[in-house]
């Protein structure tokens, strides 16, 4: 806290304009964060179609039934 009262030299209302930002860059960043590591481009190996796999949710291939493995991602 002291080290944001210096930068913003003591003035309380932009301290808190400049914690409420930071706060929502961190919040955006997480979401960001989440939206891509639940979202997975997995290459099957039977046919070689690209499925797009929300939260794991799909571990076989719609195309050809392959199971699509950790290592198949693209
Ligand atoms: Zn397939």
């Amino acid at each position: 806290m002291n080290g944001i009262a210096q930068m913003v030299g003591g003035d309380p209302g932009l301290m808190v304009l400049v914690l409420v930002a930071l706060g929502a860059a961190g919040v955006l960043a997480l979401f960001w964060w989440m939206a891509r590591s639940t979202r997975k481009r997995f290459k099957c190996p039977g046919c070689g179609e690209v499925v797009v796999v929300e939260q794991m949710s799909a571990k076989r291939c719609p195309t050809c039934g392959s199971s699509l493995g950790p290592g198949n991602d693209v």
